[in-house]
């Protein structure tokens, strides 16, 4: 019994970091939304992308990265609510659900999480290393009812961040729609 649910936790969640992974986010996601729509709550998403990471790599090693996903994924389970679904997106990419959360209060916390990121610092050789994150942030229901649009334009609000030089919180917003379409990048 003991072995089984671990087994089972272990494929819910990403080794490196013990944030939610993917294939997690999209059942609970989809349950998290039909609970709140259920029960006429909000439900707002974040998404966060660390900038220029690639280089971080380049420089001191993949190792060195490996630290800062690990430090960042604690800072955003830290930063988290029992309610909240804190997981690992991508590489280098982390998503947090937080079902009862109206957009301002979203973007309020992003912008908590973008501060408190900036502060991390992990030695290397006689050097204090940092990074900087962009973020997006949509809701519902302002913009949308499906999990699909609502991710969708968190990562268009991230990539307008991106665009507007990184380290910044973006929320979508339909003037969005006709700025272009990012994928994160
Ligand atoms: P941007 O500001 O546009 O996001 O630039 P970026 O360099 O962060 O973006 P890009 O997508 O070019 O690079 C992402 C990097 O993340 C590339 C890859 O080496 C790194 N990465 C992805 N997964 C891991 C991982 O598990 N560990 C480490 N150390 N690096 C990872
Ligand atoms: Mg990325
Ligand atoms: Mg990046």
């Amino acid at each position: 019994e003991e072995l089984h649910n671990e087994l089972r936790q272990q494929a819910l969640r990403d080794p490196l970091t013990g944030l939610y992974n993917r294939r997690y986010l999209a059942d609970a996601l989809e349950r998290e939304l039909a609970r709140v729509t259920r029960e006429k709550k909000p439900l707002s998403i974040i998404i966060m992308d660390i900038d220029r990471f690639k280089r971080i790599n380049d420089t001191y090693g993949h190792q060195t990265g490996d630290q800062f996903l690990k430090m960042i994924a604690n800072l955003i389970a830290g930063h988290s609510r029992t309610s909240d679904i804190a997981c690992r997106y991508g590489g280098e990419e982390f998503l947090l659900v937080l079902p009862g959360t109206s957009i301002k209060t979203a973007a309020f916390r992003a912008e908590e999480l973008r501060i408190q990121c900036n502060n991390i610092r992990i030695p290397y050789e006689n050097k204090n290393l940092k990074v900087t994150m962009s973020l997006g942030v949509a809701s519902h229901p302002e913009h949308g009812n499906e999990a699909y649009d609502i991710v969708l334009k968190a990562d268009k609000a991230l990539y307008q961040s991106k665009q507007q030089g990184r380290n910044r919180v973006s929320v979508w917003s339909e003037t969005l729609a006709f700025n272009g379409h990012g994928t994160g990048k």
